[in-house]
């Protein structure tokens, strides 16, 4: 046992709030979390149903690692964690809908608002590259430049957060989005919000804390609590 056991234990619960939402399926998708001078991340292949604390890797920025064999993608878990200070979490998975857009290497487009939710106008995909390289870690490095999820050609998806409840929540409105505009597809091509829109719905969602929940700091622009001036 060690004393970050209830941080290995929520990293668990997570893939499995993952599996469980419908959101991934099997083995597929993994998870790291930044911790002392590294981050820990699961293990490849252990079906998330019979992981268990220990089983959780420790890893460091240097590749090195104790215990087991840690996910096929612990270069892209590394190098983002490595080159964005703004997250502490990685989470990938296999949802249906956003790997459907991924298959045909198709971003998603400001067609609804909520695409700014991810800190852009798009929310990009990555080139196709073989799993576990180091070509498809620097493909989902630079489709996250300026965001916190991307689609990964031919593949799945990938979400930041500060928080594990943060990523997770990113993965599933990405996908809720994937979806949506995989049904929109075929009424034709929808229209987007144009730039300055989506700047205003940006800066809206950062003044907001949008998203990340009641007690995150955050105006609203229209109500204030009674007793205000
Ligand atoms: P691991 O079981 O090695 O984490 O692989 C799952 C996956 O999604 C590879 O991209
Ligand atoms: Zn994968």
């Amino acid at each position: 046992m060690t004393d970050d056991t209830a941080l290995r234990q929520r990293m668990i619960d997570t893939c499995l709030r993952m599996n469980s939402s419908g959101l991934n399926q099997g083995t597929s998708g993994n998870l790291s979390v930044r911790s002392g001078a590294g981050f820990l991340i699961t293990p490849s292949s252990l079906p998330y149903e019979d992981m268990t604390p220990e089983d959780i890797v420790e890893m460091g920025f240097d590749g090195t690692y104790a215990g087991r064999r840690p996910s096929s993608e612990w270069r892209f878990h590394r190098d983002i964690l490595k080159n964005r200070p703004d997250v502490d979490v990685v989470l990938h998975c296999h949802s249906v809908y956003a790997t459907t857009l991924a298959c045909h290497h198709r971003p998603i487009p400001a067609f609804h608002y909520m695409v700014g939710i991810a800190g852009g106008t798009t929310i990009r995909c990555a080139d196709y590259a073989t799993f576990g390289t180091q070509a498809l870690s620097d493909a989902a490095l630079r489709a996250l430049e300026g965001r916190t999820a991307c689609l990964l050609g031919q593949h799945g998806q990938i979400a930041l957060g500060r928080t594990m409840e943060k990523a997770l929540w990113l993965a599933t409105e990405v996908e809720t989005l994937s979806r949506i505009y995989v049904q929109a597809l075929p009424l034709g091509e929808p229209p987007v919000l144009d730039d300055a829109e989506m700047a205003r719905v940006i800066a809206q969602m950062e003044r907001m804390s949008y998203g990340l929940g009641p007690e995150a700091e955050g105006s609203n622009d229209v109500a204030r609590p009674r007793g205000s001036a």
